[in-house]
């Protein structure tokens, strides 16, 4: 399989990619290692984990430039995912043990009994994963599963291959057993060749598309699924806010990464009331991006990495043009597979760009009458991914935000993720949770113990 720049176009290298018999060799060998990784103390997962955190920290210039070649992240990004990794990685060390040891919720000297929960490994799960934050979306499942005792196969995006083969060798280097964290590299036909086996769980971060033909796939094995997929990300700005603050915050929701997160705000809501000021600071602050070369420490913006998706741009930009919307910035491809960042104004509901993921730099901005319209339209939506509100009013901002489908709810914050907190989707942005302790959790299954003394 080749590997390719995004940003040049060139070859960086070509890799074997797993055939039909190497999987089945990878998913036999995870099964017979897996006991062994689940009877080893937690404390020894936790140091070799915590020693996967030390090669990430050695390696971390090497790494970043490998992400930036493959995707076209601009490098300050890419560093900066990195340095985020971190605190991702010392949450889950730090609480695997408490979340995951026994729970005596009986204890009756008296009458003999005692009742406990105890948390048990899935055992032999596939994480397949997605290019856009790969070491953090990556990391969600393969830390916290072998924390707590599985076997994972690990199929990396085929547009983030290196970067999995990165991960792969520094667990290698920490300790993890080869049969028990075992890469996969491949597109989605070797996804599927995978899923063909018998696994305990399927861990999936993608577009919803994938995600409901992967929970198909396996639904006749019974194979517990976690789907954490895509967003349509409102974000609501009130008439009480501080205008410029807002404009730049969502600003760089929006465009960080090239739009491609599943929480860059996608679609912007403001009171009527202040929607030509936010406009122009918001235009002011996207003529400010520096776009081009994403080797380049000063580059915000650099080519999208699946280059494909630049048709989806230009087809929602164009759709919106014809039904009444005017371009305030951008609205072009430029040079390579850039696209420039780009401000629609007098979008309507009824816009590709309003409802479907669009997953680059495209953002459109809608005036509206009050809370009442801005809550309805944030709503009208499949997903259920995030939602934010801007205002100097927490009260109010709570009010709004729980009348909206979202796993996650942002008061004037937004594109943001916390170690601390689940990681969910209501609607087509999933099923399940990543992240907090919850995310550990998701990697065991409880056994009921019953102990009557003799
Ligand atoms: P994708 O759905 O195209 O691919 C995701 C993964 O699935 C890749 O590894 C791919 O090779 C594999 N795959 C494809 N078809 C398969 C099949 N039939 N069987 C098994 N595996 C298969 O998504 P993508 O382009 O890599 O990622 C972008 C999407 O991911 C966006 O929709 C984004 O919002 C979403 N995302 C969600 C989260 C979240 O936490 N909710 C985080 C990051 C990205």
């Amino acid at each position: 399989m080749k590997v390719v720049n995004p940003a040049t176009g060139e070859t960086i290298t070509n890799v074997l990619d797993d055939t039909a018999e190497t999987i089945a060799a990878k998913v036999a060998a995870a099964r017979a290692a897996q006991p062994a990784w689940a009877a080893r103390p937690i404390g020894e997962r936790i140091e070799i984990l915590r020693a996967f955190r030390g090669w990430v920290v050695t390696r971390h210039d090497e790494l970043a430039a490998t992400l930036t070649a493959e995707t076209g992240k601009p490098i300050s990004q890419s560093r900066n995912e990195l340095s985020g990794l971190l605190p991702r990685i010392d949450f889950f060390v730090d609480e695997a043990e408490r979340t995951l040891a026994d729970e005596v919720v009986l204890d009756d000297p008296e009458g003999g009994m005692r009742e406990v929960i105890a948390h048990e490994p899935l055992g032999v799960i596939a994480n397949i994963s997605a290019w856009n934050y790969p070491y953090f979306v990556g990391s969600n499942v393969f830390v916290p599963a072998l924390l707590a005792g599985n076997a994972v196969l690990y199929k990396p995006s085929e547009l983030a291959t290196l970067t999995g083969l990165a991960i792969a060798s520094m667990l290698g280097d920490a300790g993890v057993p080869i049969d028990v964290f075992a890469i996969v590299v491949g597109d989605g036909p070797v996804g599927a060749e995978l899923l063909s086996h018998p696994l305990d769980g399927v861990f999936f971060t993608g577009s919803y598309p994938t995600g409901r033909r992967i929970a198909e796939s396996v639904a006749s094995q019974l194979t517990r699924v976690q789907l954490e997929l895509g967003g349509k990300d409102p974000v609501y700005v009130c008439d009480d806010v501080d205008v410029a603050t807002a404009a730049a915050g969502l600003a760089d929701g929006a465009f960080y990464n090239n739009g491609q997160s599943c929480c860059s705000v996608e679609r912007i809501y403001v009171h009527h009331l202040v929607a030509d000021e936010f406009v122009d600071r918001f235009v002011g602050t996207v003529e400010q991006f520096v776009s081009g070369d994403p080797t380049d420490p000063d580059t915000y913006l650099g080519p999208l990495t699946r280059t494909a998706q630049l048709d989806v741009l230009e087809a929602q930009v164009t759709e919106a043009v014809a039904k009444g919307a005017t371009i305030r910035a951008g609205g072009h491809r430029s040079t390579g597979a850039c696209f420039e960042p780009t401000v629609l104004t007098g979008v309507t509901a009824d816009m590709a760009v309003m409802r479907d993921e669009t997953f680059g730099p495209v953002i459109g901005i809608q005036a509206v009458a009050d809370d009442a319209e801005a809550i309805a339209l944030m709503n009208d939506t499949e997903y259920g991914l995030t939602a934010g509100v801007y205002t100097a009013d927490e009260a109010r901002a709570r009010s709004i935000l729980s009348q909206v489908r979202a796993g996650s709810a942002y008061w004037n914050c937004c594109d943001r993720v916390s170690p601390r907190l689940p990681w969910s989707g209501r609607g087509h942005s999933g099923l399940g949770s990543t992240l907090s302790t919850a995310g550990i959790l998701t990697f065991v299954q409880p056994k009921a113990w019953h102990l009557r003394q003799a």
